[in-house]
Formats: structure tokens, sequence, C-alpha cells
């Protein structure tokens, strides 16, 4: 059926690739970058050594809007702290799976980057990027809480990113 002037009109205006539509997802995109919530959710000693301390009053994450939540459903990041072991790896890969979308993944020291040095063990996993996808990645064991915000920035500036890059694809086709 051929569409009437004035319902073409109407989506020139709130339609997916209208101005209005495109600047409110940069609105979302912009509020979703600077309220990063990372579940909480710690397997081994990197989550007391690195994410905890980044939660206290000393590095006091909460200013730049990084919070913790402890429920998946609430979260936007997932940074994988520790150890991932076969037994632990279902566990990992739910998690992951009823955080919204969408969501991101930082592997949080050597151990969830590769293994690290447990690596030798038949029930280690070698890095957590075999069971989900991973977005940063930070090196060491353990971490200090500065690489945690740093990798944050990094985190801000990818999904700016790829922000950039599905906006201009939208405008290309207005
Ligand atoms: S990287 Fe080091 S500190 Fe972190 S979980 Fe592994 S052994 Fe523990």
């Amino acid at each position: 059926m051929e569409r009437g002037g004035s319902q073409v009109a109407l989506d020139k205006l709130t339609g997916e690739h209208s101005m209005l539509f495109i600047r409110s997802e940069q609105l979302f995109d912009l509020a979703r970058t600077n309220s990063l919530w990372y579940i909480s959710f710690g397997i081994a000693c990197c989550a007391i050594e690195g994410l905890m301390s980044a939660s206290g009053p000393r590095f006091d994450f909460d200013r730049s809007g990084v919070f913790f939540r402890n429920s998946p459903r609430q979260a936007d990041v997932m940074i994988v702290a520790g150890t991932v072991n076969m037994k632990m790896a279902d566990t990992v890969r739910r998690l992951y799976e009823q955080m919204p979308e969408p969501k991101w993944v930082v592997a949080m020291g050597a151990c969830a980057c590769t293994g690290g040095p447990f690596r030798e063990y038949p029930n280690v996993v070698m890095g957590v990027d075999k069971i989900i996808p991973v977005d940063v990645y930070i090196p060491g064991c353990p971490p200090r809480p500065e690489s945690v915000q740093y990798a944050f920035m990094e985190l801000r500036k990818k999904i700016k990113a790829k922000t950039e890059e599905r906006l201009a694809a939208r405008r290309s086709r207005v």
C-alpha cells in the first residue's frame, strides 16, 4: 500500500533516519558513555587487589560515573577479575548473557587475559575471550587500580568511535 504524504512527512520528522532520532541516539550514547555500570563480580585475587580498591575512597571510581551493580540486568560492563576455570566458565557466560545490550567486557589481569600463572593447569581457560567477547585487556598480576581507570578511558574511546561510525552510516542514508 502506498503511504500518504502526511505519513512520509512524519517519518522524516521522527523516523529512524530523522534528525530527531539521530540526536536522541547521540544523547543516549553520551549518557551511556559517562555512566558505565559494572557488575559486582570477582573470581580471584584480582577482584580484591584491583577492583575492590577501585571503588574505595582512594581511587573513587564513582566520581567518573563508574558504579558497580549487583545484578547483571542493570550492568553495562563485565570486568572479569581473576582466573576463569572450566567450572566457572558457564557462570561467566550466563551472567554475560543476562546483561542487556549494549554491553562490554574488560579482561582484568594475566589470568583473565591468558590464563596467567595457572595456564599449565588443565582446568584453566586460556583467557576469557575463549568464552565471551572482550573489548579491553588489562595486563599485569595483579593490575593496579589505575590500570582499571585507564581501561575505562579506553572503553569510552571505543564506545565513542562505534557511536560515530553508526551515526555516519545513518547520516549517509538520510
Ligand atoms: S592475574 Fe594475578 S592477581 Fe590476578 S587473579 Fe591471576 S594470579 Fe590473581
